[in-house]
């Protein structure tokens, strides 16, 4: 299957021209479209539903047009009807293909979707990383620390491949607690950092402002939605350059890389250059599906052109952002992308501690008690750095004695049961907060690190 791909994929892919590269990602298209509609049952049905001849596509452009996007929904209705892979997967479980498994986060399974990647397509994947690795200077036998826990998540196992496939001494820290890290820091002095933006800036406050001295040069931050002067802040606290990334489980990669202009400054952000070669990005105006042009808002829509096996075919990533060519960046590559600080949700999720939470999901649990009236979350930044979510929760009678103490445990627990974070609960007394019409004014996200881009998202949306 692997010797129907032509063979593309060259060093200096970055440097070819904007017409070059679309030739290389039609091709690689027509065969991923090829494989997919002889395979996989998943994509084959939603295209015959919809009367689409994938093998008539002719162009970039027809392929947009035709080929209906995909998102989370259809993934978790394939896996509820046949569960627990879904039709996406059944070609690869009949050949006994050796899976990496990927949930994202979430402990029910309501929600919760599956990826999986064989190993060819780690390749792939490794290809990806390696320029986000090597646009930052790291080198074969450079030692990186990775601050993700390794778990059933696509973060922190594929960044860990990555950087191990493109020649790094990987430092598997996620797992310990903070100060562990920062011993393991000190002790082997890694040239870079893998791990998120916030968690960047707990490690910095919990060690009291010493991480400049660590030798750290390299932070590669991203899985959250940050502001460019967070960026700024951080590249001061650490004495390091930070390099930012975008990517998904649905990817099963991050693919969209700051070259070495960096993060760029508050009056001119930098970019995140997509790899072209191997992800189509698209960023279309999610009421009308048109491509959006240079410096306009729009979803990031991706299709990877080397998962084969368990292919993303034009899904809708719910993401929001500044779409830029190429040429914006002074680099002089023509990989396009998405401009660095400009990333807000669409479905008003929000990223806590790593983990994505639905507003909803925290109001079922809120009003399965029949204890409560009202309530409003209020997400902010602790001294220590770390993400703080606290819920006001106001009871329709007046509790006594033990009963706030007991309804705030409860429902702390149901929480931590079903989403695996830790919400404070703070029971206010009866008229304390205001009724509110709409559930996304319940919730105020005072974190610094994204404090700007709460405003930037609040005017596009
Ligand atoms: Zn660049």
């Amino acid at each position: 299957m692997a010797r129907d791909l032509p063979n593309v994929v060259r060093d200096d892919a970055e440097r070819l021209a904007p017409e070059q590269l679309e030739q290389i990602q039609f091709r690689r298209l027509k065969a991923l479209l090829a494989h997919v509609s002889s395979t996989n049952g998943f994509y084959s049905r939603i295209w015959r539903e919809r009367g689409v001849d994938v093998n008539s596509i002719e162009s970039l452009e027809d392929f947009s047009n035709k080929v209906p996007t995909v998102e989370k929904s259809d993934f978790i209705s394939d896996q509820e009807a046949e569960p627990p892979f879904g039709r996406r997967l059944r070609h690869l479980l009949d050949e006994q293909q050796q899976l990496m498994l990927f949930t994202t986060s979430g402990t029910s399974g309501q929600g919760q979707e599956l990826h999986a990647q064989t190993l060819r397509e780690l390749q792939g994947s490794a290809e990806v990383y390696a320029y986000m690795l090597r646009w930052a200077g790291l080198k074969s036998g450079d030692k990186a620390l990775l601050t993700l826990p390794l778990t059933m998540l696509g973060g922190g196992r594929l960044e860990y491949h990555g950087a191990h496939d493109y020649g790094l001494t990987v430092l598997p820290a996620g797992n310990y607690d903070a100060d562990r890290k920062l011993k393991l820091i000190e002790r082997f002095r890694p040239k870079a950092l893998i791990g998120t933006t916030s968690y960047f800036w707990h490690l910095a406050a919990v060690c009291d402002g010493e991480v400049r001295d660590m030798g750290v040069e390299a932070l590669f931050c991203g899985g959250e939605g940050a502001s460019l002067s967070w960026y700024n802040r951080l590249e001061e606290e650490w004495s390091a350059r930070v390099y930012d990334r975008y990517g998904s489980t649905q990817a099963r990669n991050d693919h969209m890389f700051t070259c070495e202009e960096g993060v760029g400054t508050t009056e001119r952000a930098g970019m995140l250059h997509n790899i072209d070669t191997h992800v189509l990005l698209e960023v279309i105006d999610p009421a009308t599906g048109r491509h959006v042009k240079d410096g306009e808002r729009g979803e990031v829509v991706i299709t990877s052109l080397y998962h084969l096996d368990t292919p993303v075919i034009r899904c809708r990533m719910k993401d929001l952002a500044t779409y830029r060519p190429g040429a914006y960046c002074r680099c002089g590559r023509h990989f396009r992308g998405i401009e660095i600080g400009s990333i807000s949700r669409l479905d008003n999720m929000y990223r806590i501690k790593g983990i994505n939470v639905w507003p909803q999901s925290i109001e079922q649990i809120l009003l399965s008690s029949d204890m409560v009236d009202e309530y409003e979350v209020v997400l902010s930044t602790k001294a220590d750095g770390a993400d703080e979510a606290v819920v006001r929760v106001m009871p329709k009678v007046p509790l006594v004695g033990k009963q706030s103490e007991n309804l705030a445990s409860w429902l702390a627990d149901e929480i931590k049961n079903r989403i695996a974070l830790r919400f404070r609960i703070d029971v206010v007394a009866p008229g304390e907060l205001e009724r509110s019409q709409y559930k996304a004014k319940r919730w105020t996200d005072n974190r610094i690190h994204i404090a700007d881009l709460s405003r930037r998202g609040a005017t596009a949306s």
